[in-house]
């Protein structure tokens, strides 16, 4: 570990691969209402636009010798042109999590700047539908144009595994459009209401069954010399092969922080409204740190998993009981990707597959790793 001075007197600290996520949030508006998250941020939870000046939010990262800014909202594609104006003034890596909608009005120069682009989209056609609204299309045709202006970046298609989800169909139906670099995908679960699931213990069940086929289509690919680019596969077997995730593996509160319209440091982008995720603000600094609790440093898989998710942690929204039952799933998909190590091991070493390859991801980009 390295530690990383802020010029307004905080310290974080950094695993040496990787530099500091500032996850941006352009605005809290959004053009679609997804079934999950209901669409545009409510007003108390954040000011629709930023309020705090460009020259601010470049005084706080000036000292990050490789930032990495990420745009969120909200939908961030509806202040593009904030976004440009932040892309012209400061040096950084940068990553877009859109909704896809509005990914034809940008200009190509600042497409092509993105090192990552997340696209919300769930699977097939009917389930994507059903759950974001009628966007599959618009989606498809503004992914596949990117793809022709000789993007070279990233294009990850972002699900999320709700109770209409087939993991392995759905997965398998991003990957085969040919169109995505990747695909990852978070559970539904604990951030919603547990209504949400007519009978999670079962879905459970059914996705582990497809996390067991989707591991042998990835180790079926890796066979012929390809990186499936299966983002909780790479993940995790990245942690076999090089070492601990990061703890929660897609840094929150670490090496990544979310910052506000109004101009507050959260650890976790997705619930402004918890005093335990405030750590500061961009005007004085970070005050204060906040990371995972038990049970997970006690677990035996948590070099792997790192505890998954700092919010879900924290928030035992569904109990103790429906904590365990997401355990289940990490446990399970971590399982069946050790069944698979000692074989992609031999890969490597005849020469299929180079181990460089499976370092993922490759800086922090947003993507969560552990579902
Ligand atoms: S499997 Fe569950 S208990 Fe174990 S580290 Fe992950 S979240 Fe924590
Ligand atoms: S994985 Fe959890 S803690 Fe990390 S960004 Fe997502 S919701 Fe927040």
């Amino acid at each position: 570990m390295v530690k990383y001075q802020h010029k307004i007197g905080l310290h974080l600290n950094i695993t040496p691969q990787f530099s500091v996520l500032y996850i941006i949030f352009l605005t809290g508006k959004c053009n679609l209402k997804c079934r999950y998250c209901g669409g545009s941020l409510d007003e108390s939870l954040m000011p629709s636009e930023i309020e705090y000046p460009h020259s601010q939010l470049r005084k706080f990262i000036e000292d990050d010798r490789d930032p990495v800014i990420a745009f969120y909202g909200g939908e961030p594609l509806l202040r593009k042109k904030r976004m440009e104006e932040i892309m012209d003034k400061i040096q950084a890596r940068y990553v877009l999590q859109t909704n896809g909608i509005y990914l034809d009005r940008v200009k190509r120069d600042y497409l092509r700047r993105f090192s990552s682009i997340l696209v919300s989209i769930d699977g097939r056609k009917d389930l994507t539908e059903y759950y974001r609204g009628r966007v599959y299309d618009r989606v498809i045709r503004n992914v596949t144009m990117v793809n022709k202006m000789d993007y070279d970046g990233e294009l990850i298609a972002r699900m999320v595994a709700g109770e209409r989800t087939n993991i392995f169909s759905d997965v398998m139906h991003l990957m085969n459009l040919g169109i995505f670099t990747h695909v990852h995908w978070q559970i539904d679960a604990i951030w919603s209401g547990v209504e949400r699931f007519k009978d999670f213990s079962r879905w459970v069940k059914d996705y582990n069954e497809g996390i067991t086929l989707l591991s042998k289509k990835f180790f079926e690919m890796l066979k012929t010399g390809k990186i499936p680019g299966i983002v909780p596969f790479l993940g995790v077997l990245k942690a076999f092969l090089y070492g601990p995730n990061p703890s929660p593996p897609c840094g929150a509160g670490k090496e990544a922080v979310a910052i506000t319209t109004d101009g507050r440091i959260l650890a976790c982008p997705i619930c402004p409204e918890f005093e335990w995720n405030l750590m500061g603000d961009i005007h004085s600094g970070i005050i204060r740190r906040t990371s995972i609790l038990d049970p997970c440093m006690e677990c035996k898989i948590f070099d792997v998993c790192g505890g998954r998710c700092l919010f879900t942690n924290r928030e035992r929204l569904w109990g103790e009981t429906g904590f365990r039952m997401v355990c289940r799933t990490v446990e399970h998909l971590v399982n069946e990707i050790s069944k698979i190590l000692p074989e992609v091991k031999r890969l490597v070493k005849d020469g299929v597959i180079s181990k460089k390859s499976l370092i993922y991801p490759g800086f922090y980009n947003t993507t969560e790793i552990i579902p």
